[in-house]
């Protein structure tokens, strides 16, 4: 899933040099000119983060931060200030304000892209589709490490695409045909027994350290994985 990216800005030269910087990198991207809008905006489409600048025509940016902020639906929104204002002082109100991190401008678009990035990994984990998570269940994308309550998890391959697609889609029920569809690919012949040695293997790997099973066989369908609450 993309990460949704929400910019405030009224000078459209700006916002469209963002937006085209932002789409580029993979975001899903909304403008808004002034602070109406983006409350709007902000509630209509829940995006991951918001690019706010100082001066907006009427109320200022920092006002919109204080307002995201003492709302509890978005209290916990990522917000970076964007302010041609270099002073100490500004950087300070701006953080005191609730913003979680200041760029001045001008900024290298790139450079801003980083800082977004960056604020979102420590906001929201998931987004940057590294790390999956389902209960105590920890998958890492990149590095192939799976932790179970912390402890590590090792899978074969198989059983590492398996687990990734049940936690992409928690509680939804898989048949034997889908799996092999979405495991093993279309063009190769497995038969379906297979889907059930490698189910059994998971099962056990991830039962390594004594956990409940959290695969749930489904009787004449399939299997699915329990979504867990998180501790
Ligand atoms: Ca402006």
């Amino acid at each position: 899933m993309k990460p949704r990216v929400l910019i405030v800005e009224d000078e459209e030269a700006q916002a469209e040099l963002l937006r085209y910087n932002f789409d580029r990198e993979g975001f899903d991207v909304l403008v808004a000119g002034d602070a109406d809008e983006a409350f709007v905006y902000v509630d209509e489409h829940q995006p991951d983060l918001v690019l706010l600048d100082w001066m907006l025509p009427g109320v200022s940016g920092i006002s919109v931060c204080q307002r995201l902020r003492a709302r509890p639906e978005t209290k916990a929104l990522p917000i970076i200030m964007l302010t041609a204002r270099g002073e100490e002082g500004d950087r300070v109100r701006g953080l005191e304000s609730g913003a979680d991190d200041y760029v001045v401008k001008p900024f290298l678009p790139s450079e801003l892209v980083a800082r977004v990035r960056a604020v979102l990994r420590r906001a929201r984990p998931a987004l940057s589709e590294e790390r999956l998570t389902s209960g105590d269940i920890v998958m890492d994308l990149s590095t192939h490490r799976v932790t179970r309550r912390g402890k590590p998890i090792h899978l074969g391959p198989t059983e590492f695409r398996l687990l990734r697609l049940f936690m992409e889609r928690p509680d939804r029920v898989f048949s034997r045909e889908q799996l092999l569809d979405k495991v093993w690919g279309r063009d190769i012949h497995v038969e379906l027994r297979t889907v059930d040695v490698h189910i059994r293997r998971l099962r056990k790997a991830l039962g390594t350290h004594g956990d409940d099973d959290v695969i749930r066989t489904v009787r004449g369908t399939g299997y699915a994985l329990d979504a867990m609450p998180v501790n």
